[in-house]
């Protein structure tokens, strides 16, 4: 059963009083497999977290990567949190885009943490690799992180241990130290022959699948903490579907195609309006509103008219089409005139608009 956190963070121990000594944050990448391995090389009993936010995370490999690599891996939620965090300001920051490395894995350590007693782990397992990254894996930058996250003492980095600090979980003799590594640098030369050493022949591809270092999905994330005052984590999910479109604060979501036409519906909750042209083949419109704001009717007939427009059929037809507007409970159909130009002028979020949002976010004290 899921349980939820103080921080409203949501994890899924495998069973009731499972027990573990570490607690590993499983990426699915190489550096973190490695880690969780060496660990489980000392006869620990380790737990692999995969973290999953609208931002980053394939819970749906973890079944894969179970039976690949044998390890033991659950999924965590932390969406809500995530996007808690974003607003906020990360206290260290933010990327090239808009993602908050360091205060990022800060995030998931505290996760790790508030796990712990539930397991009876004692440590925490990182892969993180000294001088692997130019900004968040600086030594300075390592340290930052571990005292932010209130994880010293206990927080291991396997791959990099013999080149920092010796810890307290590793001076009490619960990790034998000297069975962990040195790695350094941004070489892959090291993990790869460690990968060879422990059997492991598919080698997870480095990197990637982090939505928030990427400038296209960015420009669709900006617009809902510029007009949400406190976005959820399924706000950030509908703006990862489809085409965007906003009008100041108005937003719609338009499949391109099938699949997405099946997200947005998935994606649509109670309060939100779907538009579905009745007679015309069409893509699937998703409108969301600001909290506590009323529906616009003049605001619906335009997204709907703009809907109508991407319907070639309808847009073809010369005449007003009817436009199915459905709500949890109820559904109500209206005429409009396809146009691609309407009175509020839906456009799509561009990267320089977020960096805009961006440069006028301070980072908090
Ligand atoms: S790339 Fe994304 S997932 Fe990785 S540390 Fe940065 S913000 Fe977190």
């Amino acid at each position: 059963m899921p349980e939820r956190s103080d921080s409203g963070m949501e994890s899924r121990i495998p069973a009731p009083g499972a027990q573990y000594d570490a607690l590993s944050l499983f990426s699915g990448g190489l550096d973190s497999l490695l880690a969780h391995r060496l660990m489980e090389r000392q006869g620990l009993r380790v737990l692999g977290l995969h973290f999953v936010s609208p931002f980053f995370g394939k819970p749906q490999r973890i079944a894969h990567w179970r039976e690949v690599y044998g390890v033991d891996v659950v999924p965590v939620d932390v969406g809500d949190a995530y996007v808690r965090m974003l607003l906020a300001g990360p206290r260290h920051g933010l990327g090239s885009a808009l993602n908050p490395c360091m205060d990022c894995k800060v995030l998931m350590l505290r996760a790790a943490r508030e796990m712990m007693p539930a397991c009876g782990a004692r440590c925490i397992v990182s892969g993180e690799v000294l001088g692997q990254r130019p900004m968040s894996q600086r030594r300075d930058a390592l340290n930052a992180i571990r005292n932010d996250a209130a994880v010293r003492g206990f927080l291991l980095r396997p791959l990099s241990a013999l080149a920092m600090e010796p810890t307290e979980i590793e001076e009490s003799g619960f990790v034998d130290r000297s069975r962990l590594l040195g790695f350094t640098g941004r070489g892959r030369t090291s993990q790869l022959r460690l990968a060879a050493e422990f059997g492991i022949t598919e080698i997870p591809t480095p990197g990637g699948g982090c939505r928030l270092t990427e400038k296209e999905p960015c420009s669709r994330y900006a617009p809902v903490f510029r007009h949400f005052p406190a976005p959820r984590a399924a706000d950030m999910e509908l703006a990862n579907a489809g085409r965007q479109f906003w009008a100041g604060p108005h937003w719609l979501a338009v499949g391109r195609h099938q699949e997405d036409n099946a997200a947005l519906a998935a994606l649509a909750g109670p309060d939100d309006l779907t538009l579905d042209l009745a007679g015309f083949p069409s893509p699937l419109g998703v409108m969301r509103r600001v909290p506590d704001t009323a529906w616009d009717e003049a605001v619906v007939a335009d997204a709907a008219a703009f809907l109508a427009s991407y319907s070639p059929k309808a847009a073809r037809s010369g005449g007003p089409v009817e436009v199915d507007v459905r709500r949890e409970g109820g559904l109500r159909r209206i005429s409009v005139l396809p146009a691609r130009v309407t009175p509020l002028g839906w456009r799509e979020p561009t990267w320089a608009e977020a960096q805009d949002w961006k440069s006028g976010r301070r980072k908090p004290a």
